[in-house]
């Protein structure tokens, strides 16, 4: 009997406290990084082409300006050339789509993005249609969305980019895996459960997406090897929710004020970390996660818009 209870409380204990890995975001954004400044290095070197970003900033967001800063920042770094291009934030649609022409034609930029949100008064779905295709580093125009449905050459779009390159260095197996994606966004969810679910690596996948109309929603959770988490609700996904060994991926990013940081605030994700994580083989913090991939993902699609490497 007291043999049993020990084997039970062994089981117990290695069920409930599974050392877990972090899947650094840090690190991997780190490894791209570098490894794009080795090659524009010797694209340099060889007199090749130096990459061009160019990005647009409507009005005085301060969270879109950290972006755009930081994304310019990471230019000089990897050693692109970057322009950015200010207004205010009454101009006018028309002016936009004017500067857009601009850039399109403009043959020294490989690449653009334009930062949104966007004021209420212009309509961002024309202006990412507007954007050419071959300079949509952002990945967000229909056709390269469609494109990567198809499973052709395209400019994944940041995040599901961050996601799928995660997985991928840290040799996470996909194929046959069960892999539940919590939100179906279309910067998110969506093209994240195409790209699980698309014969290659990572991939070949059986997905679920999931999504505020989805019944039983726990039910299906427990069944993922890999679950994906991308629906803005703070830490709404729980211990109960998750299958032991299970590798996750919590996309969400949300700001409480904490006076006790020196920061004066904290940022959560939509897992409850600590009480997921010791079920987990692999999770992404927040910070440190999926959220620091977003930079690499557009200085990698520069390359590749530079190289001409998606439409041949
Ligand atoms: P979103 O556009 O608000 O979409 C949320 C999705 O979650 C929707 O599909 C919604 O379903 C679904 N959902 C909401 N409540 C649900 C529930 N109770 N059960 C099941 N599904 C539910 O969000 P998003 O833009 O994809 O962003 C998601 C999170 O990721 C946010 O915290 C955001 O800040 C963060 N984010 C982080 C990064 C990064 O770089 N780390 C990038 C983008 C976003 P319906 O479609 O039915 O409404």
């Amino acid at each position: 009997m007291r043999d049993e209870i020990s084997v039970l409380c062994t089981q117990h204990s290695k069920l409930f406290n599974m050392s877990y890995q972090l899947l650094d975001g840090k690190k991997i954004s780190g490894q791209i990084l570098a490894e794009i400044t080795e090659e524009v290095k010797s694209i340099k070197q060889k007199g090749g082409k130096q990459p061009h970003l160019a990005a647009i900033l409507v009005g005085a967001d301060p969270a879109s300006e950290t972006y755009v800063v930081s994304k310019v920042r990471h230019c000089e770094k990897v050693g692109f050339n970057s322009t950015l291009v200010r207004y205010n934030a009454d101009v006018t649609e028309a002016e936009l789509l004017k500067k857009i022409q601009e850039l399109n034609e403009n043959k020294d930029i490989d690449g653009y993005i334009v930062q949104l949100p966007l004021p209420k008064h212009i309509s961002e779905r024309k202006i990412i249609e507007a954007v050419s295709p071959q300079k949509d580093v952002d990945g967000f125009h229909p056709l390269n969305v469609g494109r990567l449905t198809l499973n052709l050459p395209t400019y994944i779009s940041a995040t599901p980019y961050g996601i799928i390159e995660i997985l991928k260095r840290y040799n996470i197996p996909t194929e046959g895996k069960n892999c539940v994606v919590l939100g179906r966004s279309n910067i998110v969810g969506s093209p994240v459960s195409i790209l699980m679910a698309r014969n290659g690596n990572p991939g070949n996948a059986t997905v679920t997406l999931c999504h505020s109309k989805t019944k039983n929603l726990k039910e299906i959770t427990k069944q993922a090897d890999i679950l994906i988490v991308a629906i803005g609700k703070p830490e709404f996904v729980t211990a109960d929710m998750v299958k032991e060994g299970a590798v996750v991926v919590d996309v969400g990013i949300h700001r409480f004020t904490d006076s006790s940081k020196k920061s004066g605030y904290r940022l959560t994700g939509d897992v409850k970390f600590d009480e997921v994580a010791p079920k987990c083989s692999f999770i992404t913090p927040v910070p440190g996660g999926v959220g620091l991939m977003t930079i690499a993902a557009l200085m990698k699609n520069t390359l590749l818009a530079c190289k001409g490497e998606i439409y041949k």
